[in-house]
């Protein structure tokens, strides 16, 4: 089945509850397989805001890409997720990094994500689940570009392995 690794984050009302919720949520769709140490971070774009709950999982999924954003859109909405500003405050956010090593550019889905090395919250629980990862575009190993990226991330909590 194909291997996926999605990001999640919270910044509204009880964090891990939306993020447990939409962990479980999930579960309809194909399996959880790993799931990073969550962690707490500065927000990124818009800084004015709550610190976000972050951290990735691993998922294996019988849904192609575009099926599996629009699943993952719903979800946020079945969370509880309410519309707001572009990298505003969000009850749940969950971003596609990576899936298998394939490439997908259209205008509402990038893959590998546009910021998948960009963003500390993506980067570094990445690799925690999966340290040999290689970029599927350049071709090098993830773990290079984490050599050159701050980590601003504290651990916040770590769940029981599902
Ligand atoms: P967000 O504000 O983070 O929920 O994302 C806004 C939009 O980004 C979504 O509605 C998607 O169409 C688009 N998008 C582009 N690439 C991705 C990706 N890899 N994972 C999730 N959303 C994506």
């Amino acid at each position: 089945m194909p291997v996926c690794y999605i990001a999640f984050g919270s910044n509204v009302g009880d964090r891990l509850a939306y993020i447990l919720k939409a962990l479980e949520l999930l579960k309809e769709y194909g399996k959880i397989e790993k799931v990073s140490t969550i962690y707490e971070s500065k927000p990124w774009g818009v800084e004015e805001q709550a610190p976000f709950l972050n951290g990735v999982f691993e998922f294996t999924t019988e849904l192609d890409p575009i099926r599996l954003l629009f699943v993952l859109k719903d979800l946020e909405k079945r969370v509880g997720r309410k519309p707001r500003q572009r990298w505003g405050p969000r009850e749940i956010d969950l971003d596609i990094l990576l899936y298998e090593n394939h490439i997908v550019m259209l205008s509402f889905l990038r893959v590998p994500h546009l910021y998948l090395t960009d963003r500390d919250f993506f980067l570094f629980p990445l690799l925690e689940i999966a340290p040999n990862l290689i970029h599927p575009i350049t071709k090098a190993p993830l773990s290079e570009k984490a050599q050159s990226l701050e980590n601003r991330l504290k651990p916040f909590a770590c769940l029981l392995p599902p």
